[in-house]
């Protein structure tokens, strides 16, 4: 799913003006991932039922070390979205 940019700028202004250091090489520069992606529990026998998470993805533009949040947290979701995934 693409995602929203314009809806990820208030949590971009408070959380992403001062972009962390990458944990692996230190660099500060990330790459924003335009597509909402998703976290899938794991389910050795079955693949209905499943709960997903969905998240927003960086990528460290350096070493390629990624970082995720949620995209409901961060308002590109709304959560009854993913509700009949549960
Ligand atoms: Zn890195």
């Amino acid at each position: 799913m693409k995602l929203n940019t314009k809806k990820l700028k208030p949590w971009l202004n408070k959380f992403w003006d001062n972009p962390p250091a990458c944990m692996i090489c230190k660099n500060e520069d990330w790459a924003l991932l335009e597509r909402i992606c998703e976290l899938t529990e794991y389910n050795l026998n079955s693949s209905q039922g499943i709960l997903t998470v969905p998240i927003v993805v960086f990528a460290c533009s350096n070493c390629g070390y990624i970082i995720s949040f949620s995209a409901i947290a961060l308002g590109v979701v709304e959560k009854q979205e993913t509700d009949n995934l549960t």
